[in-house]
């Protein structure tokens, strides 16, 4: 696909409501193509981000198991290669901001992790920086409520997704 025809594309599926373009993506792959191995050309819409991070995860796995002869080789031939864009279809819950407001309110300020005071102060607003987790995710089911969420640092809030418990 030439450059002109892929910023075309790309455009006009940004006019699509994602919704509907995830949905007639799904018909079509699962149906038109069904009988085939053949996938929609424009399979590199992701579904979502985190499926993306998620292969991207995958990619950096494997390439850390390689040497670092041929970790050099691979990034030497991967230098002047242009930037590639694709969509991402997002899919996300609502948030309740009653419920951010009053849990980032509630903690004073302090990591209900590790205790500490917010890394930083909010350029928007001058608000000490903290987030909000769900303590069972919404992908899992749990609610968006002040009953499942704290208030953490950001250091903390990564650990509590990607450390080891
Ligand atoms: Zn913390
Ligand atoms: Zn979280």
């Amino acid at each position: 696909m030439k450059i002109n025809e892929k910023l075309h594309l790309n455009q006009n599926l940004k006019k699509l409501n994602g919704k509907y373009l995830e949905t007639i993506l799904e018909y079509i792959n699962n149906n038109l193509f069904a009988k085939t191995k053949a996938k929609l050309k424009v399979k590199k819409v992701f579904n979502s981000s985190e499926k993306y991070e998620k292969k991207l995860e995958k990619e950096v796995a494997a390439i850390l198991k390689l040497n670092s002869k041929q970790r050099r080789r691979n990034v030497k031939k991967s230098k002047d290669t242009a930037l590639t864009m694709f969509t991402v279809i997002t899919k996300r819950f609502k948030r309740n901001a009653n419920v951010i407001a009053q849990v980032l309110t509630k903690a004073k300020a302090k990591c209900k992790k590790c205790k500490k005071t917010a890394p930083f102060i909010r350029k928007k607003d001058g608000t000490p920086y903290l987030e909000i987790h769900h303590k069972i995710s919404m992908a899992d089911g749990g609610y968006d409520t002040i009953e499942n969420t704290i208030a953490v640092c950001p250091n903390c809030h990564r650990e509590l997704h990607y450390g080891m418990n």
